[in-house]
């Protein structure tokens, strides 16, 4: 039985949009069209990125100069590891990722040089952002200028109260391997070169022999929590999925606070969880024989299977 779990991100959302619920079922169908647990992470990566629902590829959010520096990674639990961060040129940053894991002799590529592979390798380039992207960036560029913050500083408090963080991630079993991938623009307004938690294993996607982990919210604190490595720890000491998520909890709310980050997981138990210390987080829950698109509210953790 394959496990398919994908999010569409953390933060502050209020109410759920119908365009991206049904963008969470359209990327479940892609992820499940395919048998292995790589494959449905980034198919299911890919068409979130595609949709331009969520904070990832065609949906990604601008940094002070309104340019799109986007960050992904995807990694399995057999051992294949890759990573692109700041990234302009691809259309879909995950399927990079996967380049730079399979056919690459390194783990992270940045910047320019992974725009010159992905141009080279006859990738896609992305379309320029929406309307609606840029009509989004000006605003919050006007909000960020009100705000009269010191030099440098201030980008990551307009964006947190905008309540931007749509990040996307899936997380796969297939019966013999875990996958997990994460996409994301990073958060709006962003220093030019910034790399959040998305594209570093252990942060923003981990994939070991016991589980696999997607997060998102607010990359600075992610890092600073590493909560991916922090839950692969927890399950090797033979805790469960739901015992660990609820002490990884009052870890990250230790270290980070609240209102931070949401990830989700699934282990090679066939367990499935989500913890979120933010308003919302949007998930999908894509089996064979059923999928579920949804704007979780409140915060807590949601166990799915096992727990
Ligand atoms: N985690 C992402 C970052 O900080 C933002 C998000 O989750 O939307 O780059």
């Amino acid at each position: 039985m394959k496990t398919l779990l994908i999010h569409g991100g953390a933060g502050r959302i209020r109410e759920p949009s119908h365009q991206a619920l049904q963008a969470l079922r359209d990327a479940c169908k892609a992820g499940l069209s395919r048998d292995n647990a790589l494959d449905m992470v980034v198919e299911a990566v890919a068409a979130m990125e595609d949709s331009g629902q969520f904070n990832a590829g065609q949906g990604s959010s601008l940094n002070l100069l309104g340019e799109r520096e986007m960050d992904a990674g995807v990694m399995t639990s057999t051992g294949l590891l890759g990573a692109v961060a700041a990234v302009r040129y691809p259309r879909n940053p995950v399927r990079l990722a996967r380049i730079v894991a399979e056919a690459t002799d390194h783990v992270l590529l940045a910047g320019p040089g992974a725009d010159r592979l992905a141009e080279g390798l006859g990738l896609p380039q992305i379309p320029p952002p929406s309307r609606g992207i840029v009509e989004r960036y000006r605003r919050l560029l006007e909000e960020y200028r009100r705000g009269e913050y010191p030099l440098y500083r201030g980008n990551l408090e307009t964006a947190r109260d905008a309540g931007l963080m749509d990040t996307v991630g899936a997380v796969a079993w297939d019966g013999e391997a875990l996958a997990a991938a994460t996409s994301t623009g990073g958060v709006w307004l962003k220093l030019p070169g910034r790399v959040g938690d998305t594209p570093i294993p252990g942060a923003g996607f981990l994939a070991t022999p016991r589980l696999a982990g997607s997060s998102t919210g607010l990359g600075e604190a992610i890092i600073r929590a590493m909560p991916l490595q922090r839950l692969d720890q927890l399950l090797a000491s033979g805790l469960d999925l739901h015992e660990a998520l609820k002490i990884l909890g009052r870890i990250i709310e230790d270290a980070v606070g609240p209102g931070t980050m949401g990830l989700i997981a699934v282990t090679s138990r066939g367990e499935a969880g989500i913890y979120y210390n933010t308003e919302g987080i949007y998930t999908a829950s894509c089996t064979s024989t059923s999928i579920e698109a949804s704007l979780h509210m409140g915060g807590g953790i949601i166990m799915l299977q096992g727990g």
